[in-house]
């Protein structure tokens, strides 16, 4: 099964990087398109596929307070530019930058969104109805995963 990039088209890769496995995009360094796995890489096994994944809506509650709130895990939006960096015997180089980042908005009262890539984002990828998060010294249990359309 080949997975596509879901910023330029390419495929990912599977590569290890210093905190494990992640997927990574053919395309790189054109395309800076990645996406953490977990240590396993169980992708096709029941526990997983009920597990929270990109485009799924979750419901958290707060340990502390009891709170529920409702997000829905997105891909940020990561857009980069070339920008001239130095001339080389073959002329100048460019080096990318990145121009402009949509990330999740959690404090959106019309659609609170977590990015899979940010600090909790990272926390909730894989994990499984009644598991725990910890986050800002505060406790999260996993109340409900519904699946998206990935
Ligand atoms: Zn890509």
């Amino acid at each position: 099964m080949v997975n596509k990039c879901p910023a330029c088209g390419g495929y990912l890769e599977v590569k290890i990087g210093k905190y494990g496995k992640f997927h990574g995009c053919s395309n790189y360094p054109n395309c800076h398109y990645t996406f953490s796995l977990n240590r396993n890489n169980q992708k096709n096994t029941p526990k997983l596929e009920k597990a929270i994944q990109i485009n799924d809506r979750i419901k958290l509650k707060n340990k502390t307070n009891n709170d529920i709130v409702e997000y829905k895990i997105i891909i940020p939006y990561v857009e980069y530019i070339d920008v001239f960096d130095w001339f080389g015997s073959y002329g100048p180089k460019y080096n990318s930058i990145i121009k402009r980042v949509e990330g999740g908005n959690p404090d959106n009262p019309d659609n609170p969104t977590i990015a899979s890539d940010s600090a909790i984002g990272q926390l909730l990828i894989e994990k499984v109805v009644g598991d725990t998060i910890k986050y800002n010294d505060e406790e999260y249990e996993i109340l409900e995963v519904k699946k998206g359309n990935i």
